[in-house]
């Protein structure tokens, strides 16, 4: 990950998106706007005045980046648009990606913060399934990039931890939730598995197998997993 640096970042103790260390124990946040003070006694962050810096971000993106450095050996790293502009396709958000034995997980640092909260927790689902699922054996895993009933169902397992990891840190925002589940994987059914489905039924003359459930019926297991 050469082209974030992220080796000279840490999390800013403002709004917990990434922000850069100089080579003393000055911090910036491009995002705030504001250098802080690392206080390595108390394990705090001052302001330049001296006082104990007061968090805006919510316990959920807290909790949400402890369990993905804590359990998934993933690092949470907030891009900007010019960033952005080299690792992320258009109308893209997140991301998640993997480099031998670390993994990281891309966020626009543009977005608001309940989006952001639901996108790093659908980030952190593609890290659940590649560990879980996967035993975090990254060539089986990109393996299966190239194959679309393989995404989707990639895509709907990252949804389906999305929720079990939201209900563990007791978010409550399900609308929202399933209204950007909805646009995200309906995404996915027409740019993916809808012209792979087409182009299938006109060499073979037969439907694909499909090994996972159609949006409405998928839409309808999330629902009954959350309530
Ligand atoms: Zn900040
Ligand atoms: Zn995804």
């Amino acid at each position: 990950m050469a082209l974030l640096h992220i080796e000279k970042a840490g999390y800013c103790p403002r709004c917990l998106r990434t922000a850069t260390w100089d080579d003393s124990e000055l911090l910036s946040c491009d995002w705030c706007d504001e250098t802080f003070i690392y206080d390595d006694v108390w394990d705090d962050f001052l302001d330049i005045d001296g006082r104990i810096i007061e968090r805006k971000a919510s316990i959920f993106l807290d909790e949400l980046i402890e369990i993905a450095r804590t359990k998934y050996n993933t690092d949470v790293v907030h891009i900007n648009r010019e960033q952005q502009k080299k690792v992320f396709r258009t109308g893209q958000r997140g991301g998640f990606v993997i480099e031998e034995t670390q993994s990281w997980i891309l966020l626009d640092g543009f977005a608001d913060e309940l989006d952001r909260i639901i996108i790093l927790a659908h980030e952190l689902g593609h890290a659940a399934n590649f560990h879980h699922d996967y035993h975090r054996n990254q060539e089986l895993y990109e393996s299966h990039y190239g194959d679309p009933a393989g995404r989707m169902r990639r895509e709907q397992s990252a949804w389906r931890y999305a929720v079990q990891l939201l209900k563990e840190v007791g978010f409550t925002r399900w609308e929202d939730f399933l209204s950007i589940t909805s646009y995200s994987i309906g995404s996915y059914y027409e740019t993916v598995w809808d012209p792979y489905k087409k182009w299938f039924i006109k060499e073979y003359n037969q439907e694909p197998v499909q090994f996972f459930p159609e949006k409405l019926e998928f839409m309808k297991s999330l629902q009954a997993k959350i309530s």
